[in-house]
């Protein structure tokens, strides 16, 4: 179930809920694009239609942001429990390591994209990482074809906000992927 936080669409749904629903939406053939939303992009989404009309666009816009747990508890709405991008990611590749589902990571600096697939190897060393491109490639056809090849069923794209979910809005036809998740600074967390 969705609620609306100051016309902004947020799921009730928990870690388990939404990494369940995932690989779901993969055997079924579906694309979902998942977005975090926290109190500043609701902010922001009050004056920027684009950003709201964006953020509502996703399958699963996770509550990233205490403000937005109580912001649910005040319209006596179901959401209790926070989810974070980071926490998430690592969630989804733990499941992706389960049900053998394939991972590709675009975004942040070569050497922090680098070290994060290395340092989630660590954490899930059967983990299938089909690929990885770090977020200042600037030809945009390469950067997709890298990603198809891959044949990749989930992309983090860590490229920041609201650049990420532009480029994912803008690209999820154009992609043999089923998953797509804006991850933010995830890499640089990851990486340190
Ligand atoms: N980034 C990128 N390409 C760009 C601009 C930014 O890959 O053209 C990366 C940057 O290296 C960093 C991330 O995007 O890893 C942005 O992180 P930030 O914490 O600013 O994002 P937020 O979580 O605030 O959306």
């Amino acid at each position: 179930m969705k609620e609306t936080i100051l016309g902004v669409d947020v799921t009730d749904k928990n870690y388990k809920e939404i990494s369940e629903s995932i690989i779901y939406d993969i055997n079924a053939g579906k694309q979902s694009f998942i977005v975090a939303v926290n109190p500043e992009k609701v902010l922001k989404a009050q004056k920027d239609e684009k950003l709201r009309q964006l953020l509502n666009q996703a399958t699963y816009q996770i509550p990233d942001g205490i403000g937005i747990i109580l912001a649910s508890k005040i319209k006596k709405g179901n959401i209790r429990e926070r989810v974070t991008g980071i926490d998430l990611l690592f969630k989804i590749s733990q499941m992706a390591e389960q049900h053998q589902k394939s991972i590709f990571l675009y975004g942040a600096k070569p050497e922090v994209n680098e070290l994060a697939k290395q340092n989630l190897l660590k954490y899930y060393p059967n983990l299938n990482i089909v690929g990885t491109m770090h977020g200042y490639e600037k030809d945009e056809q390469l950067i997709i074809d890298k990603i198809n090849e891959s044949k990749a069923d989930i992309l983090f794209v860590g490229l920041g906000s609201p650049r990420q979910e532009n480029w994912i809005i803008e690209n999820m036809k154009k992609l043999d992927v089923s998953i797509f998740q804006g991850v933010g600074g995830s890499y640089d967390v990851l990486s340190g």
